[in-house]
């Protein structure tokens, strides 16, 4: 016989863009000036991509090439935070509502810190959730790899998510 049905599930998500000359980063929704930015088809916002992953990883609903491919002209230059936004909306269709988010940045520069704060409140605003539930913590590559050589920026993000009523 199976077992009922599970009320949490958890999902992960991860997420790389190489970095070139440019004059900042898009983390979260929120744009942080520096000598380098992100390279992507879309506006290259690894954070959210992390989180737009995890949130449909935990109702198994694929992911974020899946739904925007970057094969589509139409998804150039698409807007990170409106892409998250439709990932939770199939994410409630599904049944689940977001229980809270932790999410981690691979930053050799500039120091996440600072923006900390203004980064939480901006997730946590596009997804109709208290900042409270949004964790954020960045660590740096230590000098070596792609991201310690700033050739590369990396995200990751694990959600829980509640089963709605
Ligand atoms: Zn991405």
């Amino acid at each position: 016989m199976p077992s009922p049905p599970h009320p949490f599930r958890i999902g992960l998500g991860h997420d790389t863009h190489r970095l070139g000359p440019g004059d900042g980063l898009l983390l979260g929704g929120v744009r942080i000036p520096h000598d380098r930015s992100a390279i992507g088809h879309s506006d290259a916002d690894v954070l959210l991509h992390a989180i737009t992953d995890a949130i449909l990883g935990a109702a198994a609903l694929g992911d974020i090439g899946e739904m925007f491919p970057d094969t589509l002209e139409a998804n150039r230059g698409r807007n990170s935070g409106e892409m998250l936004q439709a990932a939770a909306a199939r994410l409630a269709a599904a049944g689940w509502a977001l229980g809270n988010l932790d999410c981690v940045i691979f930053a050799q520069r500039p120091k996440i810190l600072p923006h900390r704060e203004r980064i939480r409140a901006s997730i946590a605003g596009l997804l109709g959730i208290d900042v409270e539930a949004v964790g954020l913590k960045a660590k740096t590559g230590e000098g070596v790899g792609p991201i310690g050589e700033e050739n590369a920026i990396s995200a990751e993000c694990v959600a829980l998510v509640v089963r709605r009523a």
